[in-house]
């Protein structure tokens, strides 16, 4: 089998105008970024305004193996099976982040036959959202810390600054840093920190708002420290939105290109999936739906955290409503969940696996509770036998739940026709009832337990003394209707990863709890989260490489 990089140099890719043609899009709402990348103008909105929405269906997952068991590759891959049999399918998914790709995840685009192409310039830089991202983070950390520097009219207290700067780099040594050293022209002197870019707030404002005013109303309202008397103090105190605004005018926009088989795909932002919502913005989801019949969109890691959080989050603030949940399995992360080890995942191993399966069990009764119909997915590996995908089918069958095969990864699109049609046949034979987990009157501690209960299948929740103060902090200063996102292990429906398959008899802890008003939701931290990655130790940036004809190797 070839590599991902070697198949997708091997694409017959078309002009992104005549991917825009297939939407139905001239090229005047286009911004090209050279031949085979374009964001959309701003132009096209008023135009499709009018227009009846498409069907949005989600792909989500089990909880995974360290690996990844193929949510984006499967999104690729039925978007590319619906246009296969005939469907005018769009996929919509996240912009990948510089980190994990020279760390040790490599590119982001899908994988065999089911990717997004031209995946280098997807995986390196892109259109620049990332960058303008980067410069609206650091801009507002300058203008904080000059506004020290200046007199500090704001009464800032120094050791309670929460804003980061960011970088778009898994870069360790950046975690706990020292700014404003030197003399006396040279800053306050005060501990900081920074953060990867996909962690960063704007990210996530700029993948829930609706349009430029939207993004400012909530670039506004991000707080950026306390001052000495415990005020909150924001983005607008510091009268940095018009600027940051400015800054973010292009990123606003959401991205074209294709995947091997030309279908088209709408890419844009990528917030991090634990201390944020972890799927593509909001504006991107609403074109597709207004350019395409069905929408295949991705939300990140398995379906306990992205699923919960594209419902209770994303859903419920856009108003968008899912008519389908497509719940992708492995054989190897249900053999993980049923206690086998990574030399195991290669074999057959059934004992392993009717252990595990009450993961995917559990999953399935979870998407039930938002209303929406599921279909479960087994994304085949060349490893599997026909005797595991027999019991996985079977097992789907015996719950009256939904199942089809994805051969996408070695086939492309003609390897998710099953699921093609059983996605088609869900759509138009199931209606969806959807509704969000909780209602937004919730207390915020409700909200929390009602997660943990009703998801995870925990007994309960218990809080730090720090979590507990600020809960009703929050509450007071009046974000007690904001939706909660979890930020917890996404190997374990527990906050612990070792607890696998379906855990029971277990409590959720809350570290600490925190507020994102501009994205408008608050944080709810299990264990400790990582903000800022480091590289392994032998990252992938060893093998990555550009030859003299431009040809780049060991983007995996
Ligand atoms: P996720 O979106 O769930 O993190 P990806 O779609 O990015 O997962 O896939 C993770 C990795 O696994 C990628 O390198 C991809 O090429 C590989 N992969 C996915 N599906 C298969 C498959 N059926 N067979 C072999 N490798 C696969
Ligand atoms: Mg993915």
């Amino acid at each position: 089998m070839k590599s991902d990089i070697q198949i997708a140099h091997e694409a017959q890719l078309l002009p992104v105008q005549a991917i825009a043609e297939k939407l139905g899009v001239d090229a005047d709402d286009l911004e090209l970024y050279g031949k085979y990348k374009a964001k959309f103008s701003s132009s096209i909105w008023p135009k499709i305004a009018d227009r009846k929405n498409g069907r949005l269906v989600l792909v989500t997952a089990i909880n995974p193996t360290p690996a990844g068991e193929g949510k984006t590759t499967v999104t690729v891959g039925l978007g590319q099976a619906l246009n296969h049999i005939g469907k005018n399918a769009v996929i919509a998914l996240r912009e990948p982040s510089l980190g994990p790709c020279f760390g040790m995840k490599g590119g982001a685009a899908g994988g065999g036959y089911a990717q997004v192409v031209p995946m280098e310039d997807l995986n390196l830089h892109f259109t620049g959202d990332f960058h303008a991202i980067t410069s609206a983070n650091n801009l507002l950390a300058a203008m904080l810390d000059n506004h020290l520097f200046q007199g500090n009219a704001l009464d800032i207290d120094p050791k309670r600054i929460i804003f980061k700067r960011c970088l778009d780099m898994n870069d360790r040594a950046l975690r706990h840093t020292v700014v404003g050293m030197g003399g006396p022209k040279d800053g306050v002197v005060r501990e900081d920190g920074f953060i990867i870019t996909v962690a960063s707030e704007i990210m996530a404002i700029l993948c829930l708002a609706s349009d430029l005013n939207d993004l400012k109303q909530r670039l506004g309202r991000i707080i950026v420290a306390w001052t000495r008397s415990g005020d909150p103090v924001t983005a607008r105190d510091l009268q940095a939105v018009g600027a940051m605004a400015t800054l973010l005018k292009d990123a606003i926009n959401p991205n074209l290109i294709q995947t091997l088989e030309n279908t088209p795909a709408i890419i844009h932002g990528g917030p991090f999936a634990n201390i944020a919502h972890g799927c593509n913005s909001v504006r991107a989801t609403r074109l597709g739906l207004k350019l395409a019949d069905i929408v295949v969109t991705e939300a990140g890691f398995g379906a306990d955290l992205g699923a919960e959080k594209f419902f209770d989050i994303k859903c419920r603030m856009s108003g968008l409503r899912p008519n389908c949940v497509v719940l992708v399995a492995t054989t190897k992360a249900l053999k993980y969940n049923g206690g086998a080890g990574k030399s195991e995942w290669q074999h057959e191993n059934m004992a392993a696996l009717e252990k595990g399966i009450v993961n995917l069990g559990k999953h399935i009764e979870n998407l039930k509770k938002y209303g929406v119909p599921v279909v479960v997915t087994l994304n085949a590996y060349a490893s599997d036998t026909a005797n595991e995908h027999a019991f996985i089918r079977r097992y789907c069958q015996e719950r009256g739940c939904r199942f089809a095969l994805a051969e996408v990864w070695e086939k492309g699109g003609p390897g998710g026709v099953e699921l093609a049609r059983e996605i088609i046949d869900t759509l138009e034979t199931e209606p969806e009832h959807f509704q969000p987990l909780y209602p937004d009157t919730l207390p915020l501690s409700a909200k929390i337990e009602t997660i943990a209960e009703e998801i995870y299948g925990a007994d309960g929740v218990t809080y730090s003394a720090a979590a507990r103060t600020t809960l009703e902090k929050l509450e007071g200063m009046g974000f007690g209707h904001f939706p909660i996102c979890m930020a917890k292990t996404q190997y374990s429906f527990s906050d612990d990863p070792s607890l696998l398959g379906r855990p029971a008899g277990f409590k959720i802890h809350i570290r600490e709890v925190y507020v994102s008003a501009g994205a408008g939701f608050v944080v709810a931290l299990t264990g400790a989260i990582m903000t800022m990655p480091g590289l392994p130790k032998t990252p992938a940036a060893n093998i990555i490489d550009i030859n003299e004809d431009g040809l780049i190797g060991g983007l995996f």
